[in-house]
């Protein structure tokens, strides 16, 4: 089957009493046993009959085998709460006191600071690179680097660094390589060839079907030995996190539509880009532009995608403020592929607690507005981003 049929018929693991056609909530805490060996086989792992929902659950579990169904190369996958939660449990399941990790200064605004300031504590070292320098990444990766961590596409600067060259270095020192790519479907980038180890998403965005729940998903492509014993049987088990049979029942049936959903979302992200590429005092940043610096690696690399997310850049902050508050239908809020457009300014919302130099640092412009591109008529987007630019 296609990806597209398999998203939506996958196969439900019993029959339903009611031969319901979508997978129930369970929403339950907890599982009755015919008898005492029963028990004992689902706690030992000997049968996986589910026990306690905090670890496992018939809705959640059946998200991620049809989410593994649509990764090729993935051994398992393991939903949580967040996609935060799923960086961390990720991260934590594969770095330790005295490691460290290699990335780039081009992250998520919380990714940065889990990996700078709360890792930190706990003795885990990150370095931060310019992954788009191969020189600079191979003399950061060394043999005591447990990780080398990417967003496919960085939020906000929209950079994307050339992966299969990256997994080259990390894998030749040992280092695990893990990525986010949260910014375009997972279903249409092979990140196992690509050499990706473990990839993560924020579920929040394109998966959950317009912003109905949070989620993060961890696809564990089976390359790094215990990676999937410490992230199901010891982080998920001991520090929790897993995602509620409520947000799993709705993300199902979100990606059941996200295929059909992204075409629309990518075509309005192209329009708009090409109506206001040519506004004075405006840059646009999206890779599906040709000109744009990234646009050969993302077409080469996600199967010709180029995410509904772009960035516009004013001439002054000042102009920014006004620019904001004069849009009357793309709504100002944060979060990414809502069926609703979302515009941001990321320097001071997102970013807001993380001091000037820093946030200089990561090149996250005070000029900059975020743009998540919705699913209405792509003439109502432009007219509003038009008139308030105007
Ligand atoms: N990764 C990226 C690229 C994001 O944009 C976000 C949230 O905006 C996250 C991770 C975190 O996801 P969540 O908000 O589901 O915890």
């Amino acid at each position: 089957m296609k990806k597209n049929t398999a998203a939506i018929n996958p196969p439900l693991p019993r029959r339903d009493p009611y031969g319901a056609l979508a997978m129930p909530v369970y929403h339950c805490a907890a599982y009755e046993f015919p008898d005492h060996q029963a028990m004992i086989e689902s706690f030992t792992g000997v049968s996986d009959d589910p026990d306690y929902s905090r670890v496992t659950n018939p809705t959640v579990i059946h998200l991620e085998k049809v989410v593994k169904s649509l990764a090729p190369g993935a051994r398992d996958v393991v939903a949580f709460t967040s996609g935060m939660a799923a960086i961390s449990a990720a991260t934590m399941a594969i770095v330790k006191a005295g490691k460290k990790i290699v990335t780039s200064r081009h992250l998520f605004g919380n990714t940065y600071l889990l990996f700078t300031r709360t890792l930190r504590r706990f003795g885990v070292e990150t370095v931060l690179v310019d992954l788009t320098d191969l020189q600079a990444v191979k003399a950061a990766v060394d043999d005591n680097t447990a990780m080398l961590y990417l967003e496919t596409v960085t939020n906000p600067q929209m950079e994307i660094a050339d992966i299969s060259a990256l997994a080259d270095i990390a894998h030749e020192k040992g280092a695990a390589v893990v990525a986010d790519t949260t910014m375009i479907p997972f279903v249409f980038t092979n990140s196992k060839e690509l050499g990706i180890d473990v990839e993560i998403l924020s579920s929040t965005k394109y998966l959950s079907g317009g912003a109905t729940s949070l989620g993060g998903l961890v696809i564990d492509y089976g390359t790094i030995p215990d990676f999937d014993f410490i992230l199901r049987k010891d982080l998920l088990m001991n520090l929790g996190g897993y995602m509620t049979p409520h947000a799993a029942y709705m993300q199902t049936l979100g990606l059941e539509t996200l295929l059909a959903r992204y075409e629309v979302h990518e075509r309005n992200a192209r329009k708009i880009a090409e109506a206001l590429r040519d506004f004075a005092g405006v840059e646009v940043c999206w890779p599906g532009l040709e000109d744009n610096p990234y646009h050969d690696l993302a077409k080469r690399q996600f199967g010709g995608r180029y995410s509904a997310m772009l960035t516009l850049t004013l001439p002054t902050e000042k102009a920014f403020y006004i620019y904001i508050d004069k849009l009357n239908l793309v709504r100002r809020a944060t979060n990414l592929f809502d069926n609703k457009t979302l515009a941001i300014h990321p320097a001071s919302t997102i970013f807001g607690t993380i001091d000037p130099q820093t946030r200089a640092e990561m090149d996250v412009s005070d000029r900059l507005i975020r743009l998540s591109v919705g699913l209405e008529d792509a003439d109502d987007i432009i007219n509003d981003l038009k008139q308030a630019l105007q």
